[in-house]
């Protein structure tokens, strides 16, 4: 039997790996279904995915299978079958194929308790009953935390010492999170940034954030429903593991039931929301961006003056008796998770609005979709100019 010697991850992809992207990447993997992905198939592929996505897939002197395969297989999305590209269900449901649409915590839910160590998209998978799931193990320390002492972080270094230094799998139970010791665990060669990266990665969930090194569990207690609400979520799937790389990555990405959400996270939902949310998806995901407490926290510990950045007004000035009654406002897409970075969660698409600018802003938005025919901004650019156009059309 072989024991996880170190952790891995498809590192340097970071922009291929958000979730806008993998959704785009998807629905152009559901077009190239059954594609050969050889020497022949390949300019196809590219075609389609730089086309679908904007993103380059470089370099472009190998094939995007060789360079890119790895992003697909991590995230469970696509491998190939006899040389022909194959999407897992939960590709295709990131596709929105049937419109079965997901959204990003959704897709985690499915996802954090399925990914393992030695992973099958990695040439070092072996189908042995030892494995780790570096996720489950982390969100257990995070959630022991939690429940303990009303918040949780870990940093980096803390993976290696507590998690991985412990030979964590993510199997035990919460207790045994709770009282795990320090032990000197350096990460070998590349181990750092691909932990990070993977980290990153599940970062983009409404509830967890990356900052300055540290990941970060951004809910409250009143966000816990039940503890089997959060033990359901981190418990890894015992699945039986096919012989080989690519049917094992098809089985782990195979939908059997329905996809749940793990938290119904009542602190960020109010019944005014109707306004926004409608039949979309998409702007639930917005909508809890916005309602992060640590995105807030973060935000005004930048910015602390309480002025609104579309009608300047200083709240304090005119309303001396409170401190901060700013809303944030994420200027990215509606379906957008936070933009992530190597730096951490990036709080630059982020502004603060006094509550009716807030709510104009969204009135304009939903006018400016149904002028224009769709359901939300195509990029982060066209989201930033009609914030801009809003902006622009009050009176003061
Ligand atoms: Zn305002
Ligand atoms: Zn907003």
């Amino acid at each position: 039997m072989v024991m996880v010697k170190r952790w891995r991850w498809d590192q340097g992809r970071l922009t291929y790996f958000r979730f806008e992207n993998i959704k785009k990447i998807c629905e152009g993997l559901v077009e190239l279904e059954g594609s050969n992905i050889g020497r022949d198939g390949d300019p196809f592929i590219r075609e389609v995915l730089t086309s679908r996505t904007g993103l380059s897939f470089a370099p472009t002197t190998y094939t995007l299978w060789r360079n890119y395969a790895r992003v697909f297989a991590c995230a469970l999305i696509a491998t190939q079958l006899d040389g022909n590209l194959r999407v897992t269900d939960i590709g295709q449901r990131l596709a929105g194929v049937d419109s079965s649409e997901i959204d990003v915590d959704e897709y985690f839910s499915f996802w954090i308790p399925r990914f393992y160590l030695p992973s099958p998209a990695f040439q070092d998978y072996t189908p042995s009953d030892n494995r780790v799931f570096p996720l489950c193990a982390v969100l257990k320390y995070l959630f022991a935390q939690l429940l303990e002492h009303g918040e949780a972080l870990i940093e980096l270094s803390q993976v290696f010492s507590l998690i991985i230094g412990n030979n964590c799998n993510g199997c035990e139970p919460l207790e045994h999170y709770r009282a795990l010791k320090m032990v000197e665990r350096l990460p070998i060669g590349d181990e750092e940034r691909q932990v990070r990266e993977m980290l990153i990665f599940a970062s983009q969930m409404s509830w967890l954030k990356w900052y300055s090194g540290a990941l970060i569990i951004d809910l409250v207690r009143d966000d816990l429903q039940s503890i089997e609400d959060l033990l359901g979520f981190v418990e890894p799937l015992q699945n039986h593991r096919s012989p080989t790389q690519q049917q094992e990555i098809l089985a782990l990405g195979r939908v059997t039931a329905e996809i749940k959400e793990p938290f119904s996270l009542a602190t960020r939902e109010i019944p005014e929301d109707i306004l926004f949310t409608e039949a979309r998806k998409v702007r639930v995901t917005h909508l809890r961006t916005e309602r992060s407490p640590q995105l807030r926290r973060l935000y005004f510990s930048r910015n602390p003056l309480p002025v609104c950045d579309m009608c300047t007004c200083d709240m304090r000035q005119r309303y001396p008796w409170t401190s901060n009654i700013l809303e944030v406002h994420h200027l990215l897409p509606l379906s957008s998770a936070i933009t992530i970075t190597g730096a951490g969660t990036s709080i630059e698409d982020v502004v603060g609005l006094c509550p009716n600018c807030h709510r104009s802003v969204h009135v304009y938005y939903k006018q400016w979709f149904e002028r224009n025919l769709v359901d939300d901004f195509s990029s982060k650019d066209e989201a930033k100019e009609v914030y801009q156009l809003a902006k622009e059309a009050i009176r003061l």
